[in-house]
This record gives C-alpha cells, sequence and structure tokens, in this order.
C-alpha cells in the first residue's frame, strides 16, 4: 500500500508532467512537423558548420523548379525530391546539402497558374555567388543535383562556370553518378511517359508521399504537332536521333510558336500516355536507392583521389 504522502508526490508528479507537456503543446507552431536532418544547411548552426569542415569539403546543391506537375503532384516537385535525394545521401555520407533556388528554368509551363521561372544567367549567377560564399568558409568541392529536365543545360554551363572561375571544383550528378547506378529493373516504356508521369510520380511517392494526390490523377490528352506525333515510336524506343530532335522542339515556351508548351500538348500537364496513378512508392523506393548507392559509390572514389593529393 502507497502512503498517503507517496500518493501525493506521484499526484504533483502527474500534474507537473502534464503542466510541462500542456505547454509544449500550446506554445509551438501547430503545423511544424520537420526533423532536423544531418548535414542539411538551412537545418544547422555555424559551429555545426564548422565541425562539418574539419571532415569534408564537399558540397551538394540539388537544382529544381517551381512549375506546374498535373493533378496530382505539387508545384514544388522537382525542388522537393532534389532535395529529398540530397538529404539521403548526406546520411550515407559527409556531405553538406545546400540547395540555394527553389526556382528554375519553366518557361513551357507558364501556361498553368503556379509555376514561376527563371533566365538561365539568373540561375547560374545566383548558384555561382552562393558557391563562392560556400569556398569562402572552406568548402572545395561541390556536386551539381539537377532535378529539373529544363535546367539541364543551365547545370552543365553552372558546373563549367564554377571550374573556370572559382576556386571551386565542380562535377554534375548525373555525370558523375550515372556509371555507378545498378540497372533499372523498370522494363522499358512503351509509350511516352515523361513530365509528370509514373516515373516523376513513384519518386514522389516515395520522397514526399503527403503531399502527392493519387486520387485526382488522370490520364492526360495529347496533342502533339503532326510531325512530333509520328516520331513518337522512334522516340519512345530510344532512338536517340529521334529522341534529340523530339526533345529539342518539345516542351518550349508558347511564345516560340512551336505549340509544344505542356497547355498546348497536353489536357492536365502531364507529358506522357499513361496515368500516373500507375506509380508506385516501391518503384519510387528502388529509384532512390539505386540513386543513393551509385552516388555513395561516387564519393567514396573522389574521396580516394582527394585523399591521395
Ligand atoms: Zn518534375
Amino acid at each position: 500500500m502507497r502512503s498517503r504522502k507517496e500518493y501525493l508526490q506521484h499526484v504533483v508528479f502527474v500534474l507537473l508532467i502534464s503542466l510541462m507537456s500542456m505547454q509544449s503543446t500550446a506554445q509551438t507552431n501547430p503545423l511544424w512537423t520537420q526533423q532536423k536532418v544531418k548535414n542539411y544547411l538551412p537545418h544547422m548552426t555555424y559551429p555545426e558548420v564548422e565541425a562539418f569542415l574539419e571532415k569534408s569539403d564537399l558540397v551538394i546543391i540539388p537544382v529544381g523548379s517551381l512549375e506546374q506537375h498535373g493533378d496530382h503532384l505539387p508545384i514544388g516537385t522537382d525542388f522537393i525530391n532534389g532535395v529529398e535525394r540530397s538529404k539521403l545521401i548526406a546520411q550515407e555520407r559527409d556531405v553538406l546539402v545546400a540547395p540555394v533556388l527553389m526556382v528554375g528554368q519553366s518557361p513551357y509551363h507558364m501556361g498553368m497558374a503556379g509555376t514561376i521561372t527563371l533566365s538561365a544567367d539568373t540561375i547560374v549567377q545566383v548558384h555561382l555567388e552562393a558557391v563562392e560564399s560556400l569556398i569562402h568558409h572552406g568548402f572545395k568541392r561541390f556536386i551539381i543535383m539537377n532535378a529539373h529536365g529544363g535546367n539541364r543545360a543551365i547545370t552543365t554551363l553552372l558546373v563549367d562556370q564554377i571550374n573556370q572561375t572559382t576556386a571551386g571544383v565542380a562535377v554534375s550528378f548525373g555525370q558523375a553518378v550515372g556509371p555507378f547506378m545498378d540497372p533499372d529493373p523498370e522494363p522499358p516504356a512503351t509509350v511516352l511517359d515523361r513530365h509528370g508521369g509514373t516515373s516523376e510520380t513513384s519518386n514522389s511517392l516515395y520522397l514526399m508521399p503527403s503531399l502527392v494526390q493519387l486520387d485526382k490523377a488522370v490520364a492526360a490528352e495529347l496533342t502533339l504537332p503532326q510531325h512530333l506525333e509520328d516520331m513518337l515510336p522512334e522516340v519512345v524506343d530510344g532512338d536517340p536521333t529521334a529522341l534529340m530532335l523530339f526533345l529539342a522542339e518539345g516542351l518550349k515556351a508558347e511564345e516560340t510558336g512551336k505549340k509544344t508548351s505542356s497547355a498546348e500538348m497536353s489536357s492536365t500537364g502531364v507529358w506522357g500516355a499513361r496515368d500516373p496513378k500507375e506509380g508506385t512508392a516501391k518503384r519510387g523506393e528502388d529509384a532512390a536507392r539505386r540513386t543513393v548507392n551509385a552516388a555513395v559509390r561516387f564519393i567514396d572514389r573522389w574521396n580516394e583521389y582527394v585523399g591521395s593529393q
């Protein structure tokens, strides 16, 4: 049997604990759900960055976009997926994740609300200035991770500009990590399945599940210019010439007169004939795992070369 004193002590203890927890729920942002993520620059303090620099001078900069992604994926899809992928890599190896801009080059999505687009010059300039800041603090090596097709040429130029004009050394993620990727277990596509399609939907279902509204996904009706429509079988087959010409003309701003902006070619903004509902978190998980593994292999290799300097 508890004594009366013990009982009172117990009651006071329980009251104190519930008061403390009431206070903490009452005084913090009800929308806050984030956990502090290791090696993610926006979450770190400056002493943590200094401690990081004792171990590594390696940075990964995801370059995404804010653009329409159909009825079922958010405007921030490319930015968020790029950042999440980078964070997963940074849990395996000492690499600082430093996103600089949310916005990319997306003029061909401007026919749909919410898209923001910046010029190539602006995107390169902003990133170069950010890289100079990081170099100032002692960072030296940069992996530029392009997370949006429309940024491909821009991130290639950015990598070269870092190498040509700063003390930093930069590589493009796709080029660096590609040779270390395990083969994709997905069977090759039989129909066009690009922007906002089953691959991007799968990645999003794994990387940012609460932001995917799969029930709103519907198969797009495509209205490609006739000569592009005629090229489709070769494009889907992976014929390099057909693919090159198709991408050179496809998905370009309405102002170019090519009739290939997303609003002109697709009823939903998705550039594909497959229903995005066919995307699965499992496929996204496989893709993320293959990407993280390949990135780790590349980073280990680069670190070996740096260690032997
Ligand atoms: Zn995208």
